[in-house]
């Protein structure tokens, strides 16, 4: 063995502590950027032209491609599933968007349709004060074969059902102070029916194609009046979260399921 004098040692050691100060540079470096990069990946914008209605399954592919789960071209509808519930487990809402707890239960609630052969639209009903779910629920139409069991509907008809809910309703109506939130812009048929249950509504992906909060004008004068009691608006939610209420919504595409 040699035998090194004290400055050889020094300098040793001196190499020794720079390796390591080296070394927990580069790995903090290294989380660092696993750091930013994941961070912008669960931040990242969509330009406005990824929310219009998808012409076909490929440009419904891109965008499910660009939420960063994972997904592949060739991947089915099961591995595509499985790949959002994965990333909606993981998601921690965004504290810069104050609706992301509601868009998260109500994706949740439209991946389940997803899963069950369905249409992607999930809907909670949540008290205000407390902003506590009291309620949640998806589109059935196709588990139950029927032409009204849209998500909102669903929601609407399961929490009238509930006896539990009897403080909260005033007859056939809601108390006010409660607020339905959707994946998705309520079409006519589920406006109409929150319009006339009184409460307030927000939604995480507009339907530029059937929605109905840009079209309350056309509506006869009455409904008009009613639908101008409550607010219905966009909903405060991250644009990942807004991005997978978007695609789920149009899932249909992916195996056309559609009828
Ligand atoms: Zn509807």
């Amino acid at each position: 063995m040699k035998i090194i004098g004290n400055r050889s040692f020094d300098i040793l050691i001196a190499n020794h502590y720079s390796l390591i100060t080296t070394y927990k540079h580069t790995m903090r470096t290294f989380f660092a950027s696993i750091l930013l990069i994941s961070s912008f990946s669960v931040t990242a914008q969509f330009s406005d032209s990824l929310f219009v209605t998808p012409s076909n399954r490929g440009e419904l592919m891109q965008r499910l491609m660009s939420i960063p789960c994972g997904i592949h071209a060739t991947d089915n509808v099961k591995t595509i599933c499985q790949k959002l519930e994965k990333f909606l487990i993981s998601y921690k809402n965004d504290p810069n968007f104050p609706d992301d707890k509601f868009a998260k239960a109500a994706n949740w609630q439209a991946l389940k349709s997803v899963k069950m052969g369905g249409y992607g639209i999930g809907a909670v009903i949540y008290e205000n004060k407390t902003r506590k779910i009291l309620h949640a629920a998806h589109n059935s139409q196709m588990t139950k074969l029927r032409s009204d069991l849209h998500g909102e509907m669903t929601l609407l008809n399961e929490f009238e059902d509930n006896p539990k809910n009897k403080k909260y309703r005033n007859k056939y109506v809601c108390k006010e102070g409660l607020t339905i939130f959707s994946s998705a812009e309520p079409c006519p048929m589920c406006f109409i029916r929150i319009a006339t249950v009184g409460v307030d509504t927000k939604f995480c992906t507009a339907g530029p194609d059937d929605g109905m909060t840009q079209r309350v004008q056309c509506l006869p004068p009455y409904w008009r009046d009613l639908a101008s009691k409550h607010k219905c608006e966009k909903a405060q939610s991250s644009p990942v979260m807004q991005m997978i209420s978007h695609v789920l919504f149009y899932s249909y595409m992916l195996d056309n399921r559609h009828v």
